[in-house]
């Protein structure tokens, strides 16, 4: 991947996301992108059945975006092809009752990959410095001392055999308008449109500023954070199949060893 602008984050950076450009495409062509990414792909499919059947990792991909920032279709497409026995998605929403009766990570924990698996974070624990953040949810006392918190729950998981990759897709603010507007002008994406993200789209300074955080003081070499450009869909798929693939291939993983005498079976007719 050449380019000026890194996908993976150099731990300690301080991040400003204004020198990240959304609309990025690196050297890449589209048409070469479109067509190689079956390839990638299978090549996913096959790493997650040997991740299964090694059983000593697992791997957790954390997505956060702005609303419409294309998580779900980031894990529609990079995920097509993988077999979903071997794979768990879980969606974070506002917490319940009982999630609020506990610390911010018991329901994090709860739903962290078992080994042999990849899990998928459709949002995730940084919500609780995102949203609850920029609407004062907990008082700033609370809040700033989630990064620590977060970083130690993350090396827990890395310690104990979870490989993490964490990447924020970022899009600009007038991609946004365009594709809440094409959710708006076409009835069946009416499902998809809630008034509800209007007023997030108005605190979008308040959001950069706390994910610049999140991205700063989050960014470690055993969790790192990973900036994708995602106003262009298929840079975004390459980007994050890519490194997925990548990450999957240095994990050193292998096949069990068969049992002994195998080689001496014959099948009863
Ligand atoms: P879609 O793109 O389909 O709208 P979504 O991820 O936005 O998917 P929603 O149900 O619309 O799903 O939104 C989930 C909401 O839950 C978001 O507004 C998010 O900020 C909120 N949320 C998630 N975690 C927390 C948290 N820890 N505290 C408060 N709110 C949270
Ligand atoms: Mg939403």
């Amino acid at each position: 991947m050449s380019s000026n602008q890194p996908l993976r984050l150099v731990p300690g950076m301080k991040v400003r996301l204004h020198e990240f450009d959304p609309n990025q495409k690196f050297d890449w062509d589209k048409d070469t992108a479109v067509s190689e990414l079956g390839e990638w792909q299978a090549r996913l499919e096959e790493l997650q059945e040997l991740l299964y059947a090694d059983g000593s990792q697992a791997l957790l991909v954390v997505l956060q975006a702005m609303d419409a920032g294309g998580k779900d279709g980031t894990i529609e497409k990079v995920f097509d092809g993988v077999n979903p026995l071997g794979v768990t998605v879980t969606s974070f929403k506002a917490p319940t009752p009982e999630e609020l009766a506990h610390d911010f990570l018991w329901r994090i924990h709860k739903a962290a990959p078992p080994k042999g698996f990849i899990g998928i974070f459709n949002r995730s624990h940084y919500e609780d410095v995102l949203v609850v953040r920029v609407n004062n949810l907990v008082p700033p006392e609370v809040w700033k001392k989630r990064y620590d918190q977060i970083n130690q729950f993350e090396k827990i998981l890395a310690d104990n055999g979870t490989r993490l990759l964490k990447f924020f897709l970022h899009i600009s603010k007038d991609e946004q308008k365009e594709r809440l507007q094409a959710r708006l002008d076409d009835p069946t994406k009416h499902w998809k449109f809630s008034i509800g993200d209007l007023p997030v789209r108005e605190q979008w300074d308040a959001y950069m500023k706390a994910y610049e955080d999140v991205l700063t003081k989050c960014n470690t070499e055993y969790a790192p954070w990973h900036i994708i450009p995602a106003n262009r869909k298929w840079v975004r798929n390459l980007a994050v199949i890519r490194t997925i693939v990548e990450t999957l291939q240095g994990m050193g993983l292998k096949y069990p060893p068969a049992e002994p005498g195998l080689d001496q079976v014959v099948i009863p007719d």
